[in-house]
């Protein structure tokens, strides 16, 4: 077995892959994302992860959701696009005729039955780079056929419990970290494995982080992760990249955040919020 490297993200890791914004760019310059996801009472996980996608600085954006949340997305995220389901309350067919960058689905999507086939058809059909979280990791776990469909470089980014459900119970972190590169290796995705100090997996390497703080510790949060990393592959950055500095400047939004916020009071959407603020701390 070959050796694993493993190498500590701050700022002087992530600064070298930073993109600057062209003067002479407009909105298709930085690509187009498409989150998917939601279901009745869930919506808000989807408003979350676009108006992140948004402000990591992607061009467009597009949600994708039960017909239900049609109006309160429209509302709330004026800047999106919407497309809807022909179902009320659940993901039953996931086509589209937009051609996006790059696509993160799952949050609160539910794993309906109907769901999980409408979710398969798409992986089957889908060419656009992925950024795959909460449920659709789920259903991955439940149907661990599915699998086979991911194309390379897929990024998964798996909560505790999401990634004891995908590559089973561990004995102790150097079992969970073993089992992980096992994973990231068969599936050649990158895992973004999250919790106090998250961890990236990608073939024989790992990613330490070292950003963030407890407030994050609250729902919504990992929402604005997925639509971030979206946001960043859909800006040109390999799916590997746009994940560790995804992960870096979540972390460092909520540690800007949480000088005004607080531990306790900080949310989500503090967290899109101050995502500005952790960009210009770069330089
Ligand atoms: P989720 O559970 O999917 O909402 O994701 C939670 C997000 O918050 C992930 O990005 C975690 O890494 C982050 N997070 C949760 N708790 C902590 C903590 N105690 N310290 C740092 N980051 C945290
Ligand atoms: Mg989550």
């Amino acid at each position: 077995e070959t050796e694993t490297e493993v190498e500590l993200i701050g700022k002087n890791e992530i600064f070298p892959m930073y993109k600057p914004r062209e003067k002479f760019s407009n909105k298709g310059t930085y690509g187009h994302a498409l989150i998917i996801g939601g279901s009745y009472g869930k919506i808000g996980a989807v408003v979350l992860s676009g108006k992140a996608a948004l402000a990591s600085g992607s061009g467009l954006v597009t949600t994708f959701i039960p017909k239900c949340g049609y109006i309160p997305m429209q509302s709330s995220f004026p800047e999106a696009m919407t497309l809807t389901d022909h179902d009320e309350e659940k993901l039953t067919d996931i086509s589209f005729d937009i051609e996006p960058t790059a696509i993160g689905i799952g949050m609160g999507m539910g794993t309906d039955v109907k769901t999980h086939v409408a979710f398969q058809k798409f992986l089957e059909s889908n060419s656009a780079s992925l950024v795959i979280d909460a449920d659709a990791i789920n259903l991955l776990s439940k149907h661990k056929e599915d699998l086979k469909l991911l194309k390379a470089q897929t990024v998964l980014t798996p909560h505790p419990k999401e990634l004891e459900r995908l590559i089973g119970k561990w004995k102790n972190d150097f079992d969970k970290l073993k089992k992980a590169k096992a994973f990231s290796k068969k599936h050649q995705c990158v895992l973004v494995i999250k919790g106090a100090h998250t961890i990236t997996v990608f073939e024989n390497k790992m990613y330490i982080n070292s950003t963030g703080n407890p407030g994050l510790s609250t729902g919504g949060t990992g929402d604005v992760l997925t639509g971030m990393i979206t946001g960043l592959i859909c800006q040109g950055y390999e799916p590997l990249m746009a994940s560790l500095f995804g992960v870096y400047l979540h972390g460092k939004s909520a540690d800007i955040a949480v000088e005004d916020y607080g531990y306790q009071s900080l949310t989500a959407s503090h967290v899109i919020e101050y995502l500005g603020k952790a960009y210009l701390d770069l330089f």
